[in-house]
């Protein structure tokens, strides 16, 4: 089932000088049952993408030593074909198709969403056959009395004539899915913003928007009923959310 792999793990080799990026990217990676490899100087990325050890390469662009065009370029010249998926800054659209001239496979614009990132890295790796449908992200999990299938981004309940179905954005699935994993315990807004919108640096951004978005996906999900009645979510005043234990 896994192509390259160590410990059974899909191995993805992450190319970035940004510390928190690429501790964050490795988090994404992690969470979603991947292996990751950083790495922060191009040079170093090159001769470890070179080594055959990996599924694919995240490659940013601006690093030291080798910049993330010329360890592309050189990876192809050599005939190494390991899928590469490039970081671009937001508005370099050049860098976009120097970034293609130069054999990358795809790439994703920072700031990125986690939900974008894993949906890229996802499609990649199938497209090299390295992933086929069994993957543990896109397995279905339960919240609760739930049952989220990511695959088709929906979420069931019931059975019979109290079967229930609601429609999920892929940002949706990431957010139960991280309720769910820490099930019981807080997860501060921070968290979310950091795993699931990909915000290297959360402090700096509205909190607000995780507020929304829980808002809205509450209300999709109803209320439970019987004996558990309450939110789905709960919120933990000054603190954060909360999948009740
Ligand atoms: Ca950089």
């Amino acid at each position: 089932m896994r192509a390259v792999s160590t410990d059974s793990k899909i191995a993805v080799l992450v190319v970035e000088d940004e510390e928190p990026i690429r501790s964050g990217l490795c988090d994404v990676l992690t969470f979603h049952g991947y292996g990751a490899e950083p790495v922060g100087r191009g040079d170093d990325g090159l001769a470890r993408a070179r080594s055959g050890d990996h599924a694919l390469v995240l490659l940013d662009v601006m690093l030291p030593g080798l910049d993330g065009f010329e360890v592309c370029e050189s990876l192809r010249a050599e005939g190494c074909q390991v899928p590469v998926l490039m970081l671009t800054a937001r508005g370099a659209e050049e860098d976009v198709l120097r970034g293609f001239r130069c054999g990358a496979d795809d790439y994703v614009v920072k700031p990125f969403s986690v939900a974008e990132l894993t949906a890229r890295v996802e499609a990649l790796l199938r497209r090299s056959g390295a992933l086929d449908r069994e993957d543990p992200a896109s397995a279905a999990f339960d919240f609760g009395a739930l049952r989220v299938d990511p695959g088709s981004l929906c979420a069931r309940s019931g059975t019979g004539e109290d079967a229930r179905a609601v429609d999920l954005t892929p940002r949706d699935v990431e957010v139960l899915r991280l309720l769910a994993r820490e099930r019981g315990r807080i997860v501060s807004r921070r968290a979310l913003l950091a795993e699931v919108w990909g915000y290297p640096n959360p402090d700096r951004v509205e909190t607000r928007s995780v507020d929304m978005h829980i808002a809205k996906l509450r209300k999709k999900l109803g209320a439970r009923s019987g004996s558990e009645a309450g939110d789905w979510i709960e919120t933990v005043r000054g603190a954060g959310y909360r999948h009740p234990a």
